[in-house]
C-alpha cells in the first residue's frame, strides 16, 4: 500500500512530540508543512533557512529516527525553503524618505532644537554576541537573536519575545542584536528603549499635544526594541499608541523585540489583543545558566577584568551563585575590591567571604510590611492608617508612597499589593504610584524623601 505523504508525516509528528518538549514542538514543528512523498523521499516546507539550519543542527537525529520508523531505512527528507511572499508587504516606507523627514518629525530623545538626521539608537556598545556566552540555557533566543540580526524583520520571529527571571541577560542580548544589526545594515534606525521611558515620552506627548509626532517617529523605526515591557501592565493609553506603534512597524515587516519578566501570556493588566500580537512571532526564554555556562560566563568576566583566579575559586563561585548572572559578576567584582583593598591573594577562604556576605544579601527580599514600616515612621504615622480608610493627607501620601515603593522594589503584583493595604484593588495602586511619580515631578523635596527612604529601604536589608 502506498502511504500518504500527510499521513507519514503526521505519524513521524507523533513520534517527535512524544520525545521532546512540548514548548520545542511548538516552536519548531508545528509550523512545518508536508508537501510530498516521492520514491521513499519526504519533502516537507519550513518558515526560512535558518530554521531549517536549526533543524539540522538539533533534531536532525530525531526527524531521522521518525523517518526510519515510517519508511524504513531508504527514507530521506528534504526541505523545501518557503520563499516571502512580498506581495503582503503593504505600504513600504523608503528609508531614505523617512530619513530625509527625520529633522521634521520630532525625535523625543533629543533636546528641541537640536536637529539631527540619524537616530542614535541608545544602544550600550558592550553588549554584543561575543560578549553573550552561549549555553544550554539561552540557546534558542540566541541563535533566534543572531538569525534577526542577519535579516531583521525578514525572519519568522517577529516580534521576538525574549523573557525571563532578573539578571539572566535580557537586555545584553536584546541590545546584543541591535548592535548587530547596525554593524551588518549601518543605515539602518535601531533604537532601544525601556517601557519606562516609553510611557514618560508619551505623557510628555499628551501633555504637549504631539501624540502624532510622537508615532510618526516611532514609524521611522527599522528595529525596535522595548525594554521590560511587564511595566506596560495597567497603562491603558501606553499600551493603545504601542499598539498603533507596533501594527504600523509589523506590517512594514520592520522588527520588534521584546523583554519581559515573564511570557507573554502571563502578562498582567494588558490588553488582549496586545498579547495576542506578541504571540505571533517567537517567545524564546532565558533559563538560569548551568554550572559549566556560569563557569564561562566568569571566566569571560575575569579576562575582561584581567584577573586570573584559581580553578577552585573559580568552581566555588559558580557553583555557589546560581540564579542570577548578575550576582555572578558582583561576586567577582567584590572579590578583586577585597583583594585590593586588604592586599591579599585571592583565594578560596577570600572567596568564601565574599560570597558570605552576598548570599546573605540576595536572600533577604523586601517585604511591604517592612516598607509599610519604614514610611509609616518616617511621616510618625502609625502603620495601621496606612490599611485604613482615613483621607487624611499626612496619611494619603505615605499610603501612597508606601504603594509605589512596594511596587518598585518588590517582586510583589498590583493585586497583592492592593491587599496588603486594607484590600485596596490594583487600579489603586496603579494610581497611587501614578500620584506619588507626579508629585516627584512639581515637589522636589518629596523627591528626595522617596529616594532617601529608597536607599533606607536597601540599606535595611544588609543590617
Ligand atoms: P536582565 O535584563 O535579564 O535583568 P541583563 O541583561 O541586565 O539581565 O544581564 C545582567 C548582567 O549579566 C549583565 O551585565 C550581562 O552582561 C550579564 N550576562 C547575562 N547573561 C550573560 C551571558 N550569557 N554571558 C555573559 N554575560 C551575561
Ligand atoms: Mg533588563
Amino acid at each position: 500500500m502506498v502511504k500518504h505523504y500527510e499521513q507519514v508525516w503526521g505519524n513521524c509528528l507523533s513520534f517527535i512530540k512524544d520525545n521532546i518538549n512540548p514548548q520545542s514542538f511548538k516552536t519548531w514543528f508545528e509550523p512545518i508543512k508536508p508537501i510530498r512523498l516521492q520514491d521513499q523521499s519526504l519533502t516537507i516546507q519550513v518558515p526560512n533557512k535558518f530554521f531549517y539550519e536549526w533543524l539540522e543542527e538539533n533534531y536532525v537525529g530525531l526527524l531521522k529516527q521518525s523517518l526510519v520508523n515510517e519508511l524504513g531505512k531508504q527514507g530521506r527528507l528534504e526541505y523545501q525553503i518557503l520563499v516571502p511572499d512580498h506581495r503582503k508587504l503593504g505600504v513600504k516606507v523608503k528609508n531614505d524618505e523617512a530619513l530625509m523627514n527625520a529633522s521634521a518629525i520630532k525625535n523625543p530623545f533629543v533636546i528641541p532644537g537640536i536637529k539631527r538626521t540619524k537616530i542614535n539608537p541608545q544602544l550600550n556598545a558592550d553588549y554584543s554576541f561575543d560578549s553573550f556566552i552561549e549555553g544550554d540555557c539561552n540557546k534558542l533566543a540566541r541563535s533566534a537573536g543572531m538569525a534577526i540580526a542577519s535579516n531583521p524583520g525578514g525572519t519568522a520571529f517577529n516580534p521576538l519575545v525574549i523573557f525571563g527571571d532578573v539578571g539572566l541577560g535580557k537586555t545584553h542580548l536584546a541590545q546584543a542584536i541591535g548592535n548587530e544589526v547596525l554593524e551588518k545594515f549601518p543605515d539602518k534606525n535601531v533604537l532601544y528603549v525601556s517601557s519606562e521611558r516609553f510611557t514618560n515620552q508619551i505623557i510628555e506627548s499628551i501633555k504637549n499635544n504631539a501624540v502624532s509626532d510622537f508615532m510618526n517617529f516611532y514609524h521611522m523605526i527599522d528595529v525596535l526594541i522595548v525594554d521590560d515591557i511587564q511595566f506596560l501592565a495597567g497603562r491603558v493609553k501606553t499600551q493603545e499608541i504601542f499598539f498603533n506603534i507596533f501594527n504600523h512597524l509589523h506590517q512594514n515587516k520592520k522588527q520588534v523585540i521584546l523583554t519581559s519578566d515573564r511570557p507573554p501570556k502571563d502578562l498582567e493588566d494588558m490588553e488582549d489583543r496586545l498579547i495576542s500580537r506578541f504571540k505571533w512571532g517567537l517567545s524564546a526564554d532565558l533559563q538560569a545558566p548551568e554550572f559549566e555556562t556560569r563557569q564561562a560566563i566568569l571566566s569571560f568576566k575575569m579576562e575582561k577584568e584581567g584577573v586570573e583566579l584559581p580553578l577552585e575559586v573559580v568552581e566555588f563561585i559558580s557553583y555557589n551563585i546560581k540564579n542570577n548572572v548578575r550576582e555572578l559578576e558582583g561576586v567577582l567584582i567584590s572579590l578583586i575590591a577585597q583583594a585590593t583593598l586588604n592586599r591579599r591573594h585571592i583565594d578560596i577562604n577570600l572567596a568564601k567571604q565574599v560570597i558570605q556576605n552576598f548570599v546573605k544579601k540576595i536572600n533577604r527580599e523586601v517585604t511591604v510590611d517592612s516598607i509599610k514600616d519604614l514610611v509609616a515612621n518616617h511621616f510618625d504615622v502609625p502603620v495601621e492608617k496606612l490599611q485604613s480608610q482615613t483621607r487624611k493627607r499626612s496619611v494619603v501620601i505615605a499610603r501612597q508612597l508606601s504603594m509605589y515603593l512596594a511596587k518598585n522594589l518588590t517582586n510583589k503584583s498590583l493585586k497583592s499589593i492592593g491587599e496588603n493595604f486594607g484590600g485596596r484593588d490594583h487600579s489603586t495602586v496603579i494610581y497611587s504610584c501614578k500620584a506619588v511619580r507626579d508629585l516627584m515631578d512639581t515637589d522636589l523635596l518629596f523627591k528626595d524623601t522617596v529616594t532617601e527612604l529608597e536607599k533606607k529601604v536597601q540599606l535595611s536589608l544588609n543590617g
